[in-house]
């Protein structure tokens, strides 16, 4: 089963010799390494996306504000902003993907899918398609498991991990993943899928990890929202019939390949990139005096 998951070609492979949906195997694999059933995978499932809408929603009506400071209730300004700049449900799905990352940099629960700094993008994007199509939970629960699919090739071809392969891996996979599980959702087929895939990342592809301050929130909660539009523009795209030129594979191929050769200060390592402009070093100094007053007040208390 493990093999199915090598590359895309051989799930597209199986798929059809087997004519099975895309989501039966990445059911089936769950089912054999975690040794449960299929009723306690959706359950699983069901828990997952219920996590995934509760972020969504924390982030537009409770306070959001980071103890940095960066972070200070966006969200809910982009959400009540009164003029939409493409169209209400644009305006919408940018405020969802930024609540949801909003609540993990402000330490609240979410579903770190496939990371933590990019746990705005599924949320943002399937809650925004469940409500614009109406789509019944079950859809999008099989379309959670395409995108589990996505990652595991991902994960073994490229990385998932901004530690590895700079942002392309953390926010370019998550964006990914979204992507091919909107195209699977609204009915296209394997090739409209997989496409969704290799576009996206042909726009994700290069973008490096930086965060100011070595903290998951500036750029990762803009980045979630632009990741999120990324994958909705892909499945357009993918969903037309439009291909990707490049096969997913290679794609994938063209991910671990540039994540390789990305220099450490941009694989999260805070020394390059916004975090190396001089406001990203007056921020991190900041944080660094203020958690070692903290540290020291915590010390003075237990005394
Ligand atoms: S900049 Fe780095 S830490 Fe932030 S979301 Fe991207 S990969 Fe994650």
């Amino acid at each position: 089963m493990e093999l199915l998951f090598n590359n895309f070609e051989a799930w597209k492979k199986y798929c059809q010799q087997e004519q099975k949906a895309l989501y039966v195997p990445v059911l089936d694999y769950e089912m054999n390494l975690r040794g449960r059933s299929e009723a306690e995978i959706w359950a699983h499932l069901r828990k997952a996306y219920r996590v995934m809408s509760e972020a969504v929603e924390t982030g537009l009506q409770e306070d959001m504000t980071s103890r940095s400071g960066m972070i200070n209730n966006g969200a809910k300004r982009v959400y009540q902003y009164p003029t939409p700049v493409l169209s209400l449900e644009f305006q919408q799905l940018i405020a969802r993907a930024l609540a949801a990352k909003e609540v993990n940099s402000c330490m609240g629960r979410i579903v770190a899918a496939p990371t933590a700094g990019a746990s705005g993008i599924l949320p943002g994007t399937l809650y925004t398609l469940q409500k614009i199509h109406d789509i019944e939970e079950e859809r999008i629960l099989e379309g959670l498991l395409v995108s589990a699919g996505i990652a595991l090739i991902i994960e073994q071809q490229a990385s998932l991990a901004g530690a590895v392969g700079g942002c392309q891996a953390e926010t370019g996979s998550a964006a990914a993943m979204a992507s091919g599980a909107m195209v699977f959702i609204l009915g296209g087929d394997i090739d409209a899928v997989f496409n969704a895939v290799a576009i996206t990342i042909q726009c994700m592809l290069g973008l490096v990890c930086d965060p100011v301050a070595g903290l998951v929130e500036v750029p990762c909660v803009v980045r979630n929202a632009s990741a999120a539009a990324i994958a909705f523009s892909s499945a357009q795209i993918a969903l037309a019939g439009v291909g990707a030129v490049i096969p997913v594979d290679e794609c994938v191929a063209a991910m671990g390949e540039i994540g390789q050769s990305m220099e450490v200060r941009y694989k999260e390592t805070a020394l390059g990139g916004l975090a190396a402009t001089p406001t990203g070093q007056r921020i991190a100094k900041s944080v660094l005096i203020s958690d070692i007053e903290m540290m020291e007040d915590e010390q003075e208390s237990e005394k």
